[in-house]
């Protein structure tokens, strides 16, 4: 890799003004053989060019211009820029992740969250993961863990991956899907263990959780928090919430996944729960 970027260098400058040669990104993730590349403004009349050369460099199929995610479905609406095929398997400690890396997000941020997860849970544990996602959290529980989880996905098409990876993996047998808003979840008094693995809104689904929740579970609560509310936030809000619900909590760890915005950090708690 020490060699790919003077190499992309070399051949773009030969096809760009000599100012925008410097302007060129230094980094990009890539997730299986798609590319994600951030590039600027100034850029863009050459955005064609510039794509075909990092992905002929890189060997990737497809590339697309970074974006910002955004709405319920945090998706992601980034531009393809070279190829046309923006769907692709990526491969992540022994869990195959296939989605389409245009619409649907995939944090390379969160990978230390995702590692966590494969050891996080027993075998006998029922894990209820209210948002997600393709899988992210709640593959590596099904496949490393070899818990049972219920997986719920409200966006009907990131839920066409998530059922798509339960068989790439083959968790069949211990993992099931639903396609439908958490809220509207029948289940209660059921999981040892919950993930919630939102941002932004996620105090709105505490109620909800705990109502899945067995008497005495663990909640994996994320949340995004401005730095002044720390370390203060995200427990507080939780504690609150849970106490008026009828619940006593016990904050059993507290991490940093990511800078979210600029002053805003992605927090996750690991919180148990009895009710009183
Ligand atoms: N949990 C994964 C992670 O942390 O990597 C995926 C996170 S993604 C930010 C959140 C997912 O929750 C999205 O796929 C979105 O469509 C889904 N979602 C949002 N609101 C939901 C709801 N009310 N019920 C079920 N799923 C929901």
């Amino acid at each position: 890799t020490q060699l790919i970027k003077p190499r992309i260098r070399e051949i773009l400058s030969r096809k760009l003004p000599s100012e925008l040669v410097n302007l060129l990104p230094k980094h990009w993730v890539q997730l299986g053989d798609v590319l994600i590349l951030p590039l600027r403004e100034e850029l863009l009349p050459y955005k064609k060019e510039i794509a075909k050369v990092y992905a002929e460099v890189l060997g990737v199929k497809t590339v697309l211009r970074k974006g910002r995610i955004g709405g319920e479905f945090r998706e992601t609406n980034y531009e393809i820029i070279y190829g046309n095929d923006p769907v692709t398997i990526h491969k992540e400690n022994g869990i195959l992740y296939k989605f389409d890396a245009s619409k649907v997000m995939f944090s390379p941020a969160n990978v230390k969250e995702r590692v966590r997860m494969a050891s996080i849970a027993n075998s006998n544990e029922l894990v209820v993961d209210m948002f997600a996602g393709i899988g992210h959290l709640s593959l590596p529980i099904a496949k490393h863990c070899r818990a049972r989880v219920i997986a719920i996905e409200k966006s009907p098409y990131t839920f066409q991956f998530l059922v798509e990876n339960i068989e790439l993996n083959r968790v069949q047998d211990r993992m099931t899907a639903y396609n439908i808003d958490n809220r509207e979840f029948k289940g209660e008094n059921i999981a040892d263990r919950i993930l919630m693995g939102y941002v932004v809104k996620t105090h709105e689904f505490i109620p909800k959780a705990l109502e899945i929740a067995k008497n005495e579970a663990i909640i994996h609560y994320h949340n995004t928090i401005p730095e002044r509310l720390m370390p203060r936030e995200p427990f507080a809000t939780f504690q609150k919430i849970a106490n008026e619900q009828g619940y006593e909590t016990e904050l059993l760890e507290s991490r940093i996944l990511k800078r979210y915005a600029p002053g805003v950090w992605h927090v996750v708690l690991d919180v148990k729960v009895f009710k009183k």
